[in-house]
């Protein structure tokens, strides 16, 4: 990634906006005055959601289909859980740990029996979550499998997203992730994705408390592993007593098409990390399941977050989940991913280089030499109806609420269909890097 796409992609918003009405383009310069530029939007300025659908300030109407990084499984505003939200908001929010609630018991119970688990810690964000596994993780490995102390090591992928804290970029091979942050936290050992060699020499090492893996690589550009990859890795960790931390933050929940990705190898991990869909958009949950020798490795005062498992977090995230059971939403997401990548697949564009995807988390990656040619086609789509963003550049995920039904994502279709076509009368001029200010 150039050093200052940043910047670039700042410009290409500001030149679209212009050519945008006004009350977008207010809202979008009130952002970018006051706050941080630490993201780069789609200009599009969305006041309304509801299902599958969400719409703009100007009243447009578009599919979603970034689903909040697939926080929004169920789709927006589900009916279900504006309901508990309201009632859970005018009983109790907030009692913080210091006190037991009457929802977060309950919370805990209907996680660890439907996940299979002992106990479950809940947080708030996938990335608090994440950092909560580390640390089980490592003390797990001085209380139980006896590592020295202070030797704890964790094994993670090339190409990972786990989030950003400065602990969790510290093991990142982004450089715009992590670039500029230093010094970083050690005790982390990088292999390759996907490579079961590797995994198997870095497990020699008997200092190795975990290893942790996203199930496919959602923010890599949806980059799933060979079959049998997961299996694999889990009985290789069983062999060396290495945790099998996975992080199912994007991938659990039924988005590819089974309750967790993990499903698909019979794999049972043994720290199991969730957050997104948990709350079904309604607010951050996030929760990490593991059995009680892991867990109970952390005492009270050594972990915690004033508002990790509230109450109305707790009744919220238990409605969510209940909602994907109800609606049967992995069995749907993997019925009409796959006749959703089939049809991709006969739209035979040559803009398209790779459709590659699990139930409804997919990715196109385009055919096209300059470096912001997925932003392009993305404001195409966006000028038809439809909602996506690039990741890493040429990559463009396709991941719409799993509620999404044949008909409308056969619209969708037509949609892409039309921005592709769009795409080749389209003159993207030079490198927008080249551009002066
Ligand atoms: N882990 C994975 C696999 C993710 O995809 C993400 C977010 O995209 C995170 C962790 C971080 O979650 P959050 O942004 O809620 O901190």
């Amino acid at each position: 990634m150039p050093e200052n796409h940043g910047k670039s992609v700042f410009l290409l918003i500001m030149i679209d906006v212009h050519s945008s009405s006004q009350l977008t383009g207010h809202f979008i310069e009130l952002e970018e005055q006051f706050g941080a530029h630490n993201y780069h939007p789609l200009p599009v300025v969305l006041s309304r959601g509801q299902g599958v659908y969400v719409w703009d300030v100007e009243g447009k109407k578009y599919y979603d289909f970034l689903s909040g990084y697939s926080a929004l499984n169920q789709g927006h505003c589900h009916p279900r859980l504006v309901k508990v939200l309201v009632d859970q908001a005018q009983k109790l929010t907030l009692t913080s740990r210091a006190f037991y609630n009457d929802q977060l018991g309950a919370f805990e119970q209907y996680l660890c029996q439907l996940f299979g688990y002992d106990k479950a810690l809940p947080m708030n964000t996938g990335v608090e979550a994440v950092e909560t596994a580390l640390k089980l993780a490592r003390k797990w490995a001085y209380e139980v499998k006896g590592v020295p102390d202070g030797k704890a090591k964790i094994v993670v992928c090339e190409n990972n997203f786990h989030g950003r804290t400065l602990n969790v970029i510290s093991f990142s091979t982004d450089p715009q992730a992590k670039n500029g942050f230093g010094p970083y936290m050690p005790g982390y050992v990088i292999i390759p994705y996907n490579n079961i060699p590797a995994l198997e020499k870095a497990l020699e090492d008997p200092d190795v408390a975990a290893f942790l893996v996203e199930p496919i690589q959602g923010e890599a550009g949806v980059i799933v592993p060979d079959p049998g990859y997961l299996s694999r890795a889990k009985a290789i960790c069983a062999s060396h007593r290495v945790l099998f931390i996975a992080d199912e933050i994007q991938t659990g929940l039924g988005r590819t098409g089974k309750m967790l990705c993990c499903d698909y190898e019979e794999v049972k991990p043994d720290v199991l990390i969730l957050g997104k869909a948990l709350s079904g958009g309604m607010l951050p949950v996030s929760a990490v399941l593991a059995n009680d020798e892991v867990m109970l490795t952390i005492r009270p005062g050594e972990h915690g977050s004033t508002f990790g498992g509230n109450p109305l977090a707790s009744r919220i995230a238990r409605e969510a989940v209940q909602i994907i059971l109800d609606e049967a939403l992995p069995e749907h997401a993997a019925r009409i991913g796959a006749y959703f990548r089939e049809q991709l697949q006969a739209l035979s564009s040559p803009w398209i280089q790779t459709i590659r995807g699990k139930g409804l988390l997919n990715a196109i990656v385009i055919n096209h030499s300059h470096p912001d040619a997925a932003w392009h086609l993305c404001l195409l789509m966006r000028d038809r109806g439809l909602l996506a963003k690039p990741t890493h550049g040429d990559r463009i995920r396709l991941a719409p609420p799993l509620i999404i039904t044949r008909e409308q994502i056969d619209e969708c279709l037509a949609i892409i269909d039309d921005s592709l076509k769009a795409f080749e009368h389209l003159s993207l001029g030079p490198h927008p890097d080249e551009t002066t200010v």
